[in-house]
């Protein structure tokens, strides 16, 4: 039971569990958002579609496309928190980025166009956003998008394209109007990945994973019906998409619970001094404090959904969500490759590494949660700006 939960709610969290644990492609062996290996990719398009032919994904779209209206609007964070908790697979992709941004700002002909082969992940979906000169600064975007006929021809780069290298579809963004005020030339795309011109290169990362890629856009043609919302009006298109993935990430906080979990057996098997670490007195205040820390998260993220429940919510929720739950994240993993003494020097792969490298490759991992859905300095400036109502920053673009 949580805050602002019910029976109902609870009795769906059953349902959900019980059909994660029928249906899920198996668990994940790395920790945070990361590409899975091409040959699990057949089985999670399949999970995918299960879960929404369920009606446990696209909770809160229209009826007409599957959705369910009326739904309590907890669900979508239940269903969240149950995939997470079995460490199984999310939907791959930007799915949930694009088709709520095709519900509030497409046009009919593209919902029924998109949506329903999102439903049966028959489209994997990329956030083509950033750029190598646009993060935190999106706004200065410069790939360009130039109408000929009814034609746009798009050149430019993007760059850190989640599960770019599976996608079929991409959300892009494009400047439009090079002479405008840099937020209002820039107008929303959906892309066939597949279109003459479109390049995927894939970036191997501090982790030895490739998750992220680059992609290069020469010459490729978007048929004008592809424009989502109006010409040079993709600024807001992107805003309502970018509120949406920094709780997509605080929501991730259950998470810590079976981190906890595994920290306190990976206490239990490392020796210190001859007896199990965990029974160091200082071993088992830093875990206490970390369990401390994610019960607050847990909290924080309850009195956040509290408050959008009641139409209450505070400039500062998402943010400070985020930024709270990146760093536990961080301190969490960090220990836990502490507690292996020497043997955190050791990675995935070697014989010798405790618990697999799991710890390694999670506390890298760790740093890419404080950068995703808005670098946590920046965070903070909002937090400044927007919650206690500081002097803003001089103006320049956010990646909010
Ligand atoms: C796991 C992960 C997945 C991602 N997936 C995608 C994806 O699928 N599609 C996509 O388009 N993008 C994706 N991104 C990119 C992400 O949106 C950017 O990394 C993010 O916006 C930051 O931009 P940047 O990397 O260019 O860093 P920069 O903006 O260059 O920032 C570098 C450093 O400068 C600091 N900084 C920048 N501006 C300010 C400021 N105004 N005040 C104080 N400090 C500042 C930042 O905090 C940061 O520490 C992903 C990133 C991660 C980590």
């Amino acid at each position: 039971m949580r805050l602002e939960s019910t029976p109902e709610v609870e009795a769906f969290r059953h349902r959900v569990r019980a059909f994660v644990a029928e249906h899920a492609p198996g668990t994940r062996t790395h920790a945070g958002v990361r590409a899975p290996e091409p040959e699990l990719m057949p089985a999670i398009r399949v999970w995918t579609a299960k879960l929404y032919e369920a009606g446990l994904l696209g909770i809160d779209w229209p009826a007409e496309y599957g959705g369910r209206p009326g739904a309590h609007p907890l669900e979508p964070f239940v269903v969240a928190e149950e995939i997470s908790r079995a460490r199984t697979w999310p939907p791959v992709g930007a799915a949930s980025l694009v088709s709520a941004a095709l519900i509030e700002f497409g046009s009919d002909d593209q919902r029924a166009r998109f949506l329903p082969r999102i439903r049966t992940c028959e489209d994997v979906w990329c956030q083509l956003f950033s750029e190598p000169g646009a993060g935190s600064d999106l706004a200065a975007l410069r790939t360009r998008a130039r109408l000929e006929g009814d034609v746009f021809v798009v050149d430019g780069q993007k760059v850190w394209t989640t599960n770019g290298q599976y996608a079929d579809m991409g959300y892009l963004l494009a400047r439009t109007d090079p002479d405008s005020p840099k937020h209002r030339g820039i107008t929303a795309f959906a892309l066939d990945m597949r279109s003459p011109g479109v390049d995927v290169r894939p970036l191997r990362e501090i982790t030895g994973t490739t998750d992220f890629n680059e992609v290069f856009l020469d010459g490729v043609r978007i048929p004008a019906g592809n424009v989502i919302g109006r010409v040079n009006s993709g600024w807001r298109v992107a805003m309502s998409s970018l509120g949406r993935e920094r709780s997509g990430v605080a929501a991730r906080g259950v998470e810590l619970f079976a981190m906890l979990d595994d920290l306190v057996r990976l206490a239990q098997e490392i020796p210190v001094g001859g007896r199990p670490a965990l029974d160091d007195s200082a071993t088992r205040q830093v875990i206490g404090e970390l369990a401390t820390r994610a019960h607050v998260n847990a909290a924080m993220l309850g009195l956040a959904q509290s408050r959008m429940l009641h139409g209450t919510e505070q400039p500062g929720d998402g943010p400070i969500g985020k930024i709270f739950f990146s760093e536990v994240n961080h301190d969490l993993t960090a220990f836990g490759v502490r507690l292996q003494g020497t043997d955190g020097l050791l990675t995935e792969g070697d014989p010798h590494v405790p618990a697999g490298g799991w710890w390694q490759d999670a506390h890298l991992y760790s740093r890419a949660y404080t950068i995703a859905g808005g670098a946590n300095e920046v965070l903070l400036t909002q937090i400044a700006e927007r919650a206690l109502g500081l002097p803003r920053e001089p103006a320049r673009g956010s990646n909010p």
